[in-house]
C-alpha cells in the first residue's frame, strides 16, 4: 500500500495531469491512493468569489465562469475525444457552486461553514477529473469521497481530526472497495452531521498522511513541484538545495516555521506508524528529493535548514508586579487560550520581569484586549503595564538535531545578522536545541534568510553587494580591476563580489542581480540621474546583505552620507579624503559609527595610494604601540614635480605634466598649495590618537599667493610668471647638494608641511617619481623608525588600494 499525495501545480493542467497518473500507475507497493490538491490557485479564486458574493460584488459572477472555463479547457484535453464523461462533470460541479454563490449573495453572508463547502469543491473538482481519467486509461481507479474517509469536529476552516473514527471508515471503505487505485480529494472532511468541513490551508498534505497512518502504508509520497524539502525557501534563496535525508523531527520544526512544502500536521500521523514520508518533485522525478524517516544518517551538517514565518506580532507583558509571585503566566496563556489565540514563540528573561509572546499579527488586537482584561486590576494599580504590542515582524529559524552538540551556533547566527545590521528582538531556543528562532523587522526577512544560508551552508561564496559612486578615472580602474578579478575572488576567497549600482553626478546604474562590468559605460549614458540622497536611500531600501558603498569621488556632499549608512551597518571604503579630514567631531562619529554597528569604514587610499600607511598605524597603536614622530613625504605630485623640475623646462609644465598623467587631485591646486598634504598628515596624526583639527596644521607654502588668486587657468598662467621664484628654489638646493622635497612632519601633537631642503643620506632623500614614504618613530621604533615606501599615486594603485580595502571589508 502506498499514498501518493499530488499537489496544486501537479494538477494545474491536462499535461501535469497526465504525469502525475503517470507516477501513481507507475508505482511499485500497490495498492495506491491518490491524493489530489485543487489546481493549482483554485483555493484562492473559490475564497476570492466566496468574498466577493458576501459583499454584494456581483463580479463574483464573472470570476466563477472563468475558473469554470479553466476546468472545462482541463476536462476537454484530457478526455481523448472531447466527448468524455470529464466536461459533463465539471459542468454540474459548477451548477452547484453556482446555487452556492447565489445563496451567499442573497444572504449577504459567509459563515466559516459555507466558506469550507465552497472550499471544498476545488478538491471536489480536481479529484473526480483525475478519477475519470485514470479509469478511462485502463486503471482499477475508484474515485473515494474523503467526507466519508475522514471524520472531524465541527471546526471549520481548521477541523480537528477524529483519528480512532477515521480509521474505521477507511477500514470499511477498503474492505468494501478493492480497487487498485483510489483517487481522493485531499484538505476535505465532514462532522458527525456529514457536514464538510476543512483541515486548513494546504491540508491535502495533511489527508495523504491521514490515509497512510490509517492503511499502514508503506511509504507516503508527497509530489509537488520542487525537489524536495530544502535548506531554505527557494523563492527567498536562490542557492537552497534540497535536503535528502532528515528525521521527523526536523522536518516538523522546518514546516512549522514555514517551509510550506509540508503542512505542518502532516508528518505526525505518520511519525506515529514510522512510515517514511518522501517529498519528490512530479517535475523532475528522477531526482532523489527528501526522504523524511525517523533515524537519517547522521551528515556534517550542523543546522538541516532555515525557514521563515512571516505575519508575527510580539506582545509583551512586563511589570514589577510580576516578580516573584506565581500565576502570571498561567494567567496570560489562559487570557490567550480562551480567545483560541495560538502562541508561536515565548521568550521570558531570567528576571521574571517580562514576558514575551509572539502571536500571529491579525491576532494582535484580540489579544491584547484579552490581556489587558485579565490583568485589568493590576494595570490599574500600576504593578503591570498595559500590553504593547509591536507588529511587523517574522520569525527566522535555524533547524537541525545536531545543533546541540555544537558550541557557537547562536553566536554565528547572531554575528552573521549583526553584522548586516539586522536587528533581533526576540528569540528562542527550546532545551532540546532542534531550533533557534530569532525575531526580526518583516523587511529583513529576505536579507536575513540570504546571510544565514551564507554563514551555514556555503563554504564559499558569500555574496557582497558594492554601490560605487564616482566611475572616474580611478573608478573605471577599479571596475577593470573588479571584472578582471571576479572569478579568483570566488575561487580563492569565495567572494562573490557584485556591482549593483554605479553612479555619477549625471547617471545611475542599477541592476539588483549585478552590472555587466563590461558594459557598464555605455549603459551609464542612457541612465537616469538620481540624486545622491536618492542613491544612499536606495541601497538602504534594498536592503541587500553585505553592502558597501564605494566613494570613489573628490565629493563632500558624498562623503555626508556615510553616517546614515553606516547607521544601517551599510559598510563604506572610501577613497575621498573629505570626511576623514572635515572637522574631528565628524570624523570621530563615523568611526565611532561603524564600531556600533559593526560596519567597516576603511579609507586606506587617502593617504599614500594603496601603500600600507594607514594599516601599518592601525596595527602600531592596536598592538599597544604609541606612534611619537612622523616624517613623510605624501605627495606624489609634488614627488613628481620636484624630481622633474631641474629648471630645463619651466616649473608650470612640469606641473601640466603631472596631471595628465593623472597623479593630481582633480583641482591640482590642492597639490601644490600643500593642502592636500595637510589633509594627509592630518588623517595620520588622528589615526595615531590626536584628536587635531585642520587649524591646528602648520602649512608653510611654497607658491608665490598670487598663483592661487584666481581659477586653475590662472594658476597655470601665475605659476609661468613666477619661473624665477621656483628656479631661485632649486638652484639654492642643488648648489647645498640637496634635495627639494614637499614635507609633512608631526611630533608630540603637532604637524607642519612645507618644503625643505634634504641632504643625502636622509631617509627622504632617494625618493624616485611619484614615491611616498612615511617614517614612523615609535616606542619600539626608536633610532630607526619604521619606513614605508613606495609609488604613492596613480589611479592603477589607487584603484588597487580600494579594491584591497573592498576585500577588507567583505571578509570581516
Ligand atoms: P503543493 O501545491 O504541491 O502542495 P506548495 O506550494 O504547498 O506545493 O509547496 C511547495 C512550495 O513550497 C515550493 O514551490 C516552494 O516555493 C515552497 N517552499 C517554501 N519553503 C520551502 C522549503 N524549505 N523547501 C522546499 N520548498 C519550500
Ligand atoms: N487546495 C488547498 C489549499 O490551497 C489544499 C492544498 O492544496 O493542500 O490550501
Ligand atoms: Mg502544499
Amino acid at each position: 500500500m502506498q499514498v501518493l499525495k499530488f499537489g496544486g501545480t501537479s494538477v494545474a493542467s491536462a499535461e501535469n495531469i497526465r504525469k502525475s497518473i503517470a507516477i501513481a500507475a507507475a508505482a511499485k507497493q500497490g495498492p495506491v491512493i491518490m491524493v489530489v490538491s485543487a489546481l493549482g490557485g483554485t483555493t484562492d479564486a473559490l475564497i476570492g468569489i466566496g468574498r466577493a458574493a458576501a459583499t454584494a460584488d456581483g463580479a463574483y459572477r464573472e470570476t466563477l465562469n472563468q475558473l469554470e472555463e479553466r476546468h472545462l479547457g482541463v476536462a476537454q484535453e484530457l478526455s481523448a475525444d472531447g466527448q468524455g464523461p470529464e466536461s459533463a462533470l465539471v459542468r454540474a460541479q459548477f451548477e452547484e457552486l453556482r446555487q452556492l454563490c447565489n445563496g451567499i449573495f442573497a444572504l449577504g453572508e459567509l459563515s466559516t461553514r459555507t466558506l469550507d463547502k465552497l472550499m471544498s469543491y476545488g478538491e471536489l473538482l480536481s479529484s473526480r477529473l483525475v478519477a475519470s481519467v485514470a479509469a478511462a486509461q485502463g486503471l482499477d481507479a475508484v474515485w473515494a469521497d474523503a467526507r466519508q474517509l475522514i471524520r472531524t469536529n465541527s471546526r471549520f476552516g481548521m477541523a480537528e481530526v477524529d483519528m480512532a473514527v477515521t480509521e474505521r471508515l477507511v477500514a470499511g471503505f477498503n474492505a468494501q472497495h478493492p480497487a487498485a487505485m483510489w483517487v481522493v480529494p485531499g484538505f476535505i472532511g465532514a462532522d458527525a452531521q456529514g457536514v464538510t468541513t476543512t483541515l486548513g490551508r494546504g491540508g491535502s498534505d495533511y489527508t495523504a498522511a491521514l490515509l497512510a497512518a490509517a492503511l499502514k502504508a508503506h511509504v507516503l509520497e508527497i509530489w509537488t513541484d520542487v525537489s524536495g524539502m530544502m535548506t531554505a525557501d527557494p523563492r527567498l534563496v536562490r542557492s537552497a538545495r534540497p535536503i535528502a535525508r532528515i528525521s521527523y523531527q526536523e522536518a516538523m520544526e522546518l514546516s512549522h516555521f514555514g517551509a510550506k512544502v509540508l503542512y505542518p500536521p502532516t508528518i505526525q500521523p505518520v511519525m506515529r506508524r514510522g512510515i517514511p514520508l518522501w517529498i519528490k518533485n512530479t517535475f523532475a522525478p528522477a531526482d532523489y528529493g527528501t526522504l523524511v524517516e525517523v533515524e537519517p544518517p547522521r551528515t556534517a551538517a550542523v543546522v538541516q535548514g532555515i525557514s521563515s514565518i512571516g505575519n508575527l506580532a510580539l506582545l509583551n507583558l512586563e511589570g514589577s508586579g510580576m516578580v516573584g509571585v506565581p500565576g502570571f503566566s498561567m494567567r496570560l496563556f489562559a487570557a490567550l487560550a480562551r480567545e483560541r489565540i495560538n502562541v508561536v514563540l515565548i521568550t521570558q528573561s531570567s528576571s521574571e520581569h517580562s514576558i514575551c509572546v509572539g502571536v500571529n499579527e491579525p491576532d494582535t488586537t484580540p489579544a491584547q484586549v484579552a490581556v489587558d482584561q485579565e490583568f485589568a486590576v493590576e494595570i490599574a494599580a500600576g504593578r503591570i503595564e498595559p500590553l504593547r504590542p509591536e507588529r511587523g515582524l517574522a520569525i527566522v529559524a535555524l533547524v537541525g538535531e545536531n545543533m546541540k552538540d555544537h558550541p557557537g551556533i547562536s553566536g554565528k547566527l547572531f554575528g552573521a545578522l549583526g553584522q548586516n545590521g539586522i536587528n533581533i528582538r526576540a528569540t528562542a531556543q527550546g532545551a532540546s536545541e532542534k531550533n533557534i528562532s530569532t525575531v526580526i523587522r518583516a523587511a529583513d526577512v529576505r536579507k536575513a534568510v540570504n546571510v544565514l544560508h551564507e554563514a551555514f551552508f556555503e563554504a564559499t561564496g558569500k555574496q557582497v553587494n558594492l554601490f560605487l559612486l564616482g566611475p572616474g578615472n580611478v573608478g573605471s580602474k577599479l571596475l577593470e580591476q573588479l571584472a578582471q578579478q571576479q572569478r579568483h575572488l570566488l575561487e580563492k576567497l569565495g567572494l562573490q563580489l557584485r556591482v549593483v549600482a554605479i553612479a555619477n553626478s549625471r547617471h545611475c546604474l542599477v541592476n539588483e542581480a549585478g552590472l555587466d562590468l563590461t558594459t557598464w559605460p555605455a549603459e551609464l549614458g542612457e541612465a537616469p540621474p538620481l540624486p545622491l540622497a536618492d542613491f544612499t536611500q536606495l541601497i538602504i531600501d534594498r536592503n541587500l546583505r553585505n553592502s558597501i558603498l564605494v566613494d570613489v569621488t573628490a565629493d563632500p556632499a558624498a562623503a555626508g552620507c556615510y553616517a546614515q549608512l553606516l547607521e544601517k551597518s551599510v559598510a563604506v571604503v572610501a577613497c575621498n579624503k573629505v570626511a576623514c579630514s572635515s572637522d574631528y567631531a565628524s570624523y570621530a562619529r563615523l568611526k565611532s559609527l561603524s564600531k556600533e554597528f559593526n560596519a567597516s569604514f576603511l579609507f586606506e587610499t587617502n593617504v599614500g595610494a594603496a601603500l600600507p600607511i594607514i594599516g601599518t598605524l592601525n596595527d602600531l597603536t592596536r598592538s599597544g604601540d604609541v606612534v611619537r614622530r612622523m616624517e613623510a613625504v605624501l605627495s606624489g605630485t609634488l614627488n613628481f614635480v620636484f624630481n622633474h623640475y631641474d629648471g630645463t623646462r619651466p616649473f608650470a609644465e612640469v606641473v601640466r605634466q603631472a596631471q595628465i598623467e593623472g597623479y593630481t587631485e582633480p583641482d591640482p591646486r590642492l597639490d601644490l598649495s600643500g593642502s592636500d598634504v595637510a589633509r594627509k598628515i592630518l588623517i595620520l596624526a588622528r589615526e595615531a590618537g590626536q584628536a587635531m583639527e585642520m587649524s591646528d596644521i602648520q602649512i608653510e607654502p611654497f607658491l608665490p599667493p598670487a598663483c592661487l588668486a584666481g581659477d586653475v587657468a590662472a594658476f597655470y598662467s601665475q605659476m609661468a610668471a613666477h619661473e624665477a621664484h621656483f628656479r631661485a628654489l632649486y638652484d639654492a638646493a642643488t648648489a647645498a647638494g640637496k634635495r627639494l622635497k614637499f614635507v609633512a612632519r608631526y611630533a608630540d601633537g603637532k604637524a607642519t608641511v612645507g618644503l625643505q631642503q634634504v641632504a643625502l643620506g636622509h631617509d627622504l632623500y632617494d625618493l624616485r617619481g611619484k614615491d611616498n614614504v612615511v617614517l614612523f618613530y615609535t616606542d619600539r621604533y626608536i633610532a630607526q623608525p619604521l619606513v614605508v615606501k613606495g609609488a604613492g599615486a596613480g589611479a592603477e594603485v589607487t584603484a588597487s588600494g580600494v579594491f584591497a580595502d573592498i576585500i577588507r571589508a567583505a571578509r570581516l
